[in-house]
């Protein structure tokens, strides 16, 4: 691809786009886990994470919620809004699993009484730290009305997501999502995808998302492939 690359991310890249207030990104084969200490290259994980998250983005979009997403340029490849991303990831949570699960010793899949929403500052350097909406809006990562809109939002999708999924024999259990400024509104950015979401097939509990590599348990892209083929049988 001819185009200038502004930023390198983990397993993404971002290009300049065709204009002012595009850019492209790049769904890479890099797969990353303990912010970097583990590393590998996932053949065809590029391709498939694109595909997921088109899907994934069209359905959004289809269902009302404004993304960054407007079309994919090849298999790799999509042309999106330049937005400037909020350092603030927000992580949904249905059934308690990964840190949480670590954290306040909960046993990973107990269901929660309600949704969980938590926020992490978007910094490689600190680790992602969780941080409240006090600590976002004292040090100006974001105001009041911006973290109100992105919770708003995120459960919004995540009622989406559930029903979407859950067609697919899939439990969605938790999942990260950024949101990026455009025109004075908060759209939804980033990706949607077995990287960013746990996943489990609903009648065995099998793992189908990243967990896979994070914890060695094999067949990494057999498993982003079953969420694909279920995500479009679906359609
Ligand atoms: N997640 C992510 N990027 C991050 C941190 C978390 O996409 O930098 C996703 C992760 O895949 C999971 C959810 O957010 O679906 C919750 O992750 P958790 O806090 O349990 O952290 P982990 O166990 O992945 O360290």
């Amino acid at each position: 691809m001819d185009r200038r690359l502004l930023y390198e991310g983990k397993s993404k890249s971002i290009y300049e786009g065709d204009n002012d207030s595009t850019y492209v990104m790049e769904f890479r084969n890099s797969a990353t886990a303990g912010n970097g200490a583990k590393k590998a290259e996932l053949e065809g994980k590029g391709e498939l994470n694109a595909s997921i998250s088109a899907v994934i983005y069209d359905y959004l979009a289809k269902n009302g919620i404004e993304t960054h997403l407007i079309k994919m340029i090849d298999a790799t490849h999509a042309l999106v809004k330049k937005t400037e991303i909020v350092p603030v990831e927000v992580i949904i949570r249905n059934t308690a699993a990964g840190s949480f699960s670590q954290k306040y010793g909960v046993s990973e899949g107990t269901p929660l009484k309600n949704t969980v929403v938590e926020f992490s500052l978007k910094s490689d350097e600190l680790g992602d730290p969780m941080i409240n909406e006090t600590q976002i809006t004292a040090i100006g990562l974001a105001g009041k009305e911006e973290i109100d809109e992105m919770v708003r939002q995120a459960l919004t999708i995540n009622g989406l997501l559930r029903a979407l999924f859950d067609r697919s024999g899939i439990i969605l259990v938790d999942f990260k999502l950024e949101f990026g400024r455009y025109e004075g509104r908060i759209i939804l950015a980033d990706e949607i995808t077995p990287d960013s979401c746990r996943l489990w097939d609903k009648q065995t509990g099998k793992k189908l998302d990243k967990d896979r590599f994070r914890r060695d348990l094999g067949d990494v892209m057999g498993a982003y492939t079953e969420v694909f083929t279920r995500l479009t049988d679906e359609k």
